[in-house]
C-alpha cells in the first residue's frame, strides 16, 4: 500500500444519556449512531425491502399483530419508560399513546391490503375503445422517520406500522430526549420476528437526523418543529427526496355562549395542560364569547387549581415535569411576555428551578401579543373574548399555523359551519386535541403546520408510489392521433374537440363516421 493509504482511525463510541426531567437521574443510555452507520442502515434497509415487499399482506399482518401483543404484555413497563424519559404521567402514556397506537396497529394490520389493492379507474369513453386503467400502489422502498419527544412512542410507531404494512422498510431516528423509547420500538418488532433490517433504529441528535436525510431514503416522514422542518425540506430537496412535514401549531379553541360550559371548560383545561401542554394539537389560544367570558374564566381557574403537579410515575398526578429545561425556559419567556403586554395571570405562572411548571391560565390575551403568535408548547392557557361568529373565525385563523382547531356549541349546524371556515387540517366540534388517536382519519396541517398526511388512507398513501397501468386491447388498430397528418386529419381532430372531448356518448356518436374515415386513411 502506498504512503497515501487510508489510515483507519478507531473513533471512540459515543453514548447519549437519557435523563428523567423530573429529577435529572439517568434513565439509561443509547449508543450514538455514526454517519457511516446511518448510511449503512439505509443500505441494509434497502436490501431488506427487496424481500419484504414480496411478503404477503397476511404475513405482514401477523407480524404487526404479534408486535401489538408484545406491547399489551408490556404496557405498564413501556408507559413507565415513556414517563421517565419525557416526564408525562404514566396514565397519559397509556391513554394518549399506547391505547390509540394499539388501535392504529390493528386497523392497518387488518385493512392495508384492502386500502392498497389495485383499483380500476374510470376513463370515460376511452373504455369503449378497448382501453382500461388500473391504479397500482407500490411501496416506496426505505422510509426515513424522524420523530419528536412529545409522543415518543405513538408517533414513530404509528408511522412504522403504516410504512411496513405498505411493504417498505424503515430507518427511524427518535428524538435525542427519548432514545430508549425509540429503541423499545425496535425491540418490540424483534420480538414479533420482523425480518432483519426491515426496521432500523438509529440514535442521536440533529446531526444523526441530518445524516438520515443525506442517506437518501425514498421518503422522509418528519414530525417536529417548523425550524427543523425547513432544514429537512431544504436538504431533502437537494436529492428530490419527498417529505411529509408534521410541524408545530398554535391551535385555537372557540367557545360560543350556548356551549355546555362545564364540559367546554374541562375540555379546555385538558386540551391545554395534558402532556404538560406539549402536544402539537394543544389548545394554545382560547376564544370565548363575551357574554360567558367571565363565568368561563372562573370555571377554568377552579378546574386548573384542582390539578396535581408532580412526578409522572405517581398515578395521582395530572401534570408531570416538562420534558427539558429548554422547553420550560420557552414557557417562562412566554408567560413573562404576556405579563409585559398587559395580560393577567389568573393562576400559575410561578415556578422554582425544577423542570415542573404549573398550569397557567391567562386572561386578556390578544393575537397581537408575541406568545399568541409563536408556539409555546407548555402548560399555558391564554384566553381572549369575542363578540360575533365572524370575529371568532377571524381570530382563530389569524395565525401562521393550522394543525387543529376546536369549536364548542350545542348548535351542531353552526359548529360545522364554523369548522369549515377555520383553516386547519382537523377541526373538532365539541372535542379537543384527541384525533391523532384516531388512526383511521388523516392527520396533518395547513399553512406552516406542514404538509402531507399521516394516518388514515391518506397517510397510508404517503407510503406508496401510485402506478398507472394502462392497457389497450384494440392493439390491432392505430390511434387516430398518430402520424399521417393531413387536412382531413386536422378536420377529424377539430371535430373531436366538439364531440368526444365533451365526455358525452350522445355527442360523440356523430363523430363515428369521421373517426372510421381517419382509421381507413391510417390503415391504407
Ligand atoms: P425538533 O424539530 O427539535 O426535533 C424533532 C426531530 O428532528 C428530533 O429527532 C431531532 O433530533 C431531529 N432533528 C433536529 N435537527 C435536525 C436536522 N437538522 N436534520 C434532521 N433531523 C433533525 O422538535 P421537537 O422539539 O423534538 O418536537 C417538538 C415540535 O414538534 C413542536 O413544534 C411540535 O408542535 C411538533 N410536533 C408536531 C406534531 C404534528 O403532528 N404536527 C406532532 C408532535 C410534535
Amino acid at each position: 500500500m502506498s504512503a497515501m493509504a487510508k489510515t483507519v482511525v478507531e473513533k471512540a463510541e459515543q453514548f447519549l444519556d437519557s435523563h428523567n426531567p423530573a429529577d435529572g437521574s439517568v434513565v439509561g443510555s443509547a449508543r450514538v449512531s455514526s454517519r457511516d452507520e446511518v448510511f449503512k442502515a439505509v443500505a441494509d434497509a434497502r436490501e431488506a425491502h427487496d424481500l419484504w415487499r414480496r411478503i404477503s399482506f397476511s404475513e405482514r399482518r401477523r407480524i404487526v399483530m404479534r408486535a401489538r401483543q408484545a406491547i399489551i404484555q408490556e404496557t405498564e413497563e413501556i408507559a413507565r419508560l415513556i414517563s421517565k424519559e419525557m416526564g408525562k404521567p404514566v396514565a397519559e402514556a397509556i391513554s394518549m399513546e399506547i391505547a390509540p397506537v394499539l388501535d392504529l396497529m390493528q386497523y392497518f394490520a387488518k385493512n392495508s391490503k384492502k386500502l392498497l389493492k389495485p383499483k380500476r379507474r374510470g376513463i370515460g369513453l376511452l373504455a369503449l375503445f378497448g382501453r382500461s386503467s388500473t391504479i397500482v400502489n407500490k411501496p416506496l422502498g426505505v422510509i426515513g422517520i424522524i420523530s419528536p419527544w412529545n409522543f415518543p412512542f405513538s408517533i414513530p410507531l404509528g408511522e412504522v406500522v403504516m410504512a411496513i404494512m405498505a411493504g417498505n422498510s424503515v430507518v427511524l431516528k427518535p428524538s435525542e430526549l427519548t432514545p430508549l423509547t425509540g429503541l423499545k420500538i425496535a425491540e418490540i418488532f424483534e420480538t414479533a420476528q420482523l425480518p432483519k433490517n426491515v426496521l432500523h433504529v438509529v440514535s442521536g441528535g440533529g446531526d444523526v437526523g441530518a445524516a438520515l436525510v443525506d442517506a437518501r431514503p425514498d421518503k422522509v416522514m418528519f414530525t417536529g418543529s417548523v425550524a427543523t422542518g425547513r432544514k429537512i425540506a431544504a436538504k431533502a430537496g437537494e436529492n428530490l427526496t419527498p417529505v411529509v412535514l408534521e410541524l408545530g401549531s398554535k391551535d385555537p379553541m372557540v367557545v360560543f355562549k350556548d356551549a355546555d360550559l362545564d364540559k367546554a371548560s374541562s375540555a379546555a383545561v385538558w386540551g391545554a395542560f395534558s402532556n404538560a401542554g406539549q402536544a402539537c394539537a394543544s389548545v394554545e389560544r382560547l376564544f370565548v364569547e363575551e357574554d360567558v367570558y367571565e363565568r368561563f374564566l372562573e370555571l377554568l381557574v377552579e378546574k386548573t387549581d384542582a390539578l396535581k403537579l408532580g412526578v409522572g410515575t405517581d398515578p395521582e398526578n395530572d401534570l408531570g415535569a416538562m420534558s427539558s429545561a429548554r422547553q420550560k425556559e420557552i414557557v417562562e419567556g412566554h408567560v413573562a411576555a404576556f405579563r409585559e403586554s398587559g395580560a393577567e395571570i389568573l393562576t400559575g405562572g410561578e415556578s422554582d428551578d425544577s423542570n415542573f411548571y404549573p398550569p397557567t391560565v391567562i386572561s386578556g390575551a390578544d393575537n397581537s401579543m408575541v406568545p399568541m403568535r409563536e408556539e409555546t408548547f407548555g402548560p399555558t392557557l391564554p384566553v381572549a373574548s369575542f363578540e360575533t361568529e365572524d370575529e371568532a373565525v377571524d381570530l382563530a385563523n389569524d395565525t401562521e399555523f393550522g394543525l387543529t382547531a376546536s369549536v364548542w356549541t350545542k348548535d351542531i349546524k353552526r359548529g360545522r359551519r364554523v369548522a369549515e371556515k377555520i383553516v386547519a387540517g382537523t377541526v373538532m366540534v365539541n372535542e379537543v386535541v384527541y384525533t391523532h388517536g384516531i388512526g383511521q382519519t388523516p392527520w396533518g396541517g395547513f399553512k406552516n403546520s406542514g404538509f402531507g398526511r399521516t394516518h388514515g388512507v391518506e397517510g397510508l398513501m404517503e407510503m406508496v408510489a401510485t402506478q398507472h397501468i394502462h392497457v389497450n386491447r384494440f392493439y390491432f388498430l392505430p390511434d387516430i392521433w398518430w402520424f399521417g397528418y393531413s387536412e382531413s386529419a386536422l378536420e377529424s381532430f377539430k371535430e373531436m374537440t366538439r364531440t368526444y372531448s365533451t365526455g358525452s356518448l350522445l355527442r360523440t356518436i356523430p363523430f363515428m363516421p369521421r373517426m372510421l374515415k381517419r382509421l381507413r386513411e391510417l390503415m391504407k
